[in-house]
C-alpha cells in the first residue's frame, strides 16, 4: 500500500509517497509560490537527486497536478501510474473540539474542518483546499484528515481552561488546544519502545523543540498537558514568538505604542522570541555563533529558552506526580548538542542527568542519559509524515 502524505499551507505544499510494506519514503518534496509569480516544485525521488521543476501554478488544484506528474514522470517518477496511490493523508493543523483522532475524510468532516478555520485562520483553509485538490485529482481514492490538536484532547478541564469568563468559552470556544501532536504522539511512542516498556506504564515530557517549540506531558500514553494554548503562540519563546507574557503587556503597549490589532499580532508573532530579543536571527545556529563571540543579546535570547524549557520539565513532572523519561525532538533538540545539555543541567536533585559523550550526536535516535540517573533521556527525530500515514493505513484497514 502507497500512502500520500499531503501538507498544505497558504502557498506551499509538501508532500511524501510512502510505502508502507517498507516504510520506506519513494519520493518527498514542495511546492513553493503556489498562486504567486516563479512558482516551482522540488521533488526529489528516493536514491536520487533532487529534481526542480518551474511551472506556473495557479492554486492548489495545479500544484497537487504537478505531483502527481512528477511521481508518474519517466525519469524522475516512481510509480508506473496513479492507481498506485492507495490514499491520501493530509495534515491538517486544527481539529477544535471535534477530533480527538484522525478520521476519514467526508464532507461532515470537511464542514468542521471549515468550522475550525475560525481558530486557525492561516492554516485550515489552506489544509481544506488540498483536501479538495486532492480529491478532484484522484476521484474515489480516500482522504484522512490528521489533526495537530486530536492528541491534545485527552487534556483535563483544568488544564485547558483558561480563567476568563465562561462565556468566552461558550461563545468562541477559547480554551487551550495545543500543536505538534502527531509529533509529540511519534516521539512518546518511540520512546516507550526504546524503553521496552508499556507507554501506559510511563510519564514523559516530549520536548519538540524547534523553530516553533512546544512541550508536552505524557501520562500513560495520554497528552495531559501541553505548553501550546489556544493559539501556536503560547509557551516558551520560539524563534520569532514571544511564548507566554503577562496578558496585561498586549493592552499596555498598545496603548502607549498605538499599536492596531494587526501590528500587535504581528509583533507577538514575527518580532518576538530569541529573535526579538537578539535583534540578530530567528535561527539557533547563527544565536550560537553570536554568543560564542560574546554577543550578550544573544546569550540572553539562549539562556531565556533553556530556562523556559526547564520550567516546563518542572512544572510537567510535578502536573504527574513524576517524570520517567525526557524526549528531545525537532530542529533543535535533535541538533543542538549544547541546548539539551544546558536544559538538563542541575537537573540531578529529580532524577535528570545527561552524559556528554553520549549527547555528542545530531538527529539520531539514541539514549543520552547518564549512568545511574533515574529518569531516563532520549533524542528522538520526529516523523510526522509517517504518522500520518501510519494513521491513515489504520483507518483504511478498519
Ligand atoms: P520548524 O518548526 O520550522 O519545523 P525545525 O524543527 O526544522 O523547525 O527547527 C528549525 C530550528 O532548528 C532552527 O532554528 C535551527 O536553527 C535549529 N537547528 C537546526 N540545526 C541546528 C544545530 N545544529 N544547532 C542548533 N540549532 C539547530
Amino acid at each position: 500500500m502507497n500512502v500520500l502524505v499531503i501538507n498544505a499551507g497558504s502557498s506551499s505544499l509538501k508532500y511524501q509517497l510512502i510505502d508502507m510494506d517498507t516504510q520506506a519514503v519513494l519520493a518527498k518534496g514542495l511546492c513553493e509560490r503556489i498562486g504567486i509569480e516563479g512558482s516551482r516544485l522540488k521533488h526529489t525521488p528516493e536514491g536520487k537527486d533532487s529534481v526542480t521543476l518551474e511551472s506556473p501554478m495557479r492554486d492548489h488544484s495545479d500544484a497537487i497536478k504537478m505531483v502527481i506528474d512528477a511521481l508518474v514522470d519517466k525519469n524522475h517518477g516512481v510509480i508506473a501510474d496513479m492507481s498506485a496511490i492507495d490514499a491520501v493523508g493530509h495534515r491538517v493543523v486544527h481539529g477544535g473540539e471535534y477530533f480527538n483522532q484522525s478520521v476519514i475524510v467526508d464532507d461532515d468532516v470537511k464542514k468542521k474542518i471549515d468550522e475550525c478555520s475560525m481558530l486557525a485562520p492561516l492554516h485550515n483553509p489552506a489544509n481544506l483546499i488540498g483536501i479538495e485538490a486532492c480529491q478532484k485529482a484522484m476521484p474515489g481514492v480516500p482522504m484522512v484528515a490528521v489533526f495537530d490538536t486530536a492528541f491534545h484532547q485527552t487534556m483535563p478541564a483544568e488544564a485547558y481552561m483558561y480563567a476568563l469568563p465562561y462565556e468566552y468559552y461558550d461563545k468562541y470556544k477559547i480554551r487551550k488546544y495545543g500543536f505538534h501532536g502527531t509529533s509529540h504522539y511519534y516521539v512518546a511512542n518511540r520512546c516507550a519502545a526504546m524503553m521496552g516498556k508499556a507507554i501506559e506504564d510511563l510519564r514523559i515530557i516530549t520536548l519538540h523543540l524547534g523553530n516553533g517549540s512546544s512541550i508536552t506531558a505524557v501520562n500513560k500514553g495520554k497528552s495531559v498537558d501541553t505548553s501550546m494554548g489556544f493559539t501556536p503562540l503560547a509557551g516558551v519563546p520560539m524563534g520569532t514568538r514571544s511564548g507566554v507574557i503577562d496578558p496585561a503587556i498586549v493592552t499596555f503597549l498598545m496603548e502607549k505604542e498605538g499599536l492596531s490589532v494587526a501590528e500587535t499580532d504581528a509583533m507577538l508573532n514575527k518580532k518576538s522570541g530569541v529573535f526579538g530579543i537578539s535583534g540578530l536571527s530567528s535561527d539557533f545556529r547563527d544565536l550560537d555563533e553570536a554568543a560564542a563571540k560574546g554577543d550578550e543579546k544573544a546569550k540572553l535570547a539562549l539562556s531565556m529558552f533553556e530556562y523556559s524549557v526547564k520550567r516546563y520539565i518542572g512544572f510537567y513532572a510535578a502536573a504527574m506526580g513524576g517524570v520517567d523519561a525526557i524526549v528531545f525532538t525537532a530542529g533543535v533538540g535533535e541538533n543542538s548538542i549544547q541546548m539539551r545539555e544546558r536544559i538538563l543541567a542541575d537537573m540531578e536533585f529529580m532524577g535528570i542527568a545527561c552524559d556528554a559523550e553520549k549527547n555528542n550526536v545530531r538527529g539520531k535516535e539514541t539514549e543520552i542519559t547518564k549512568d545511574g540517573a533515574k529518569v531516563r533521556s532520549f533524542v528522538i527525530p520526529t516523523n510526522e509524515e509517517l504518522t500520518i500515514a501510519l494513521d491513515t493505513q489504520k483507518l483504511l484497514k478498519k
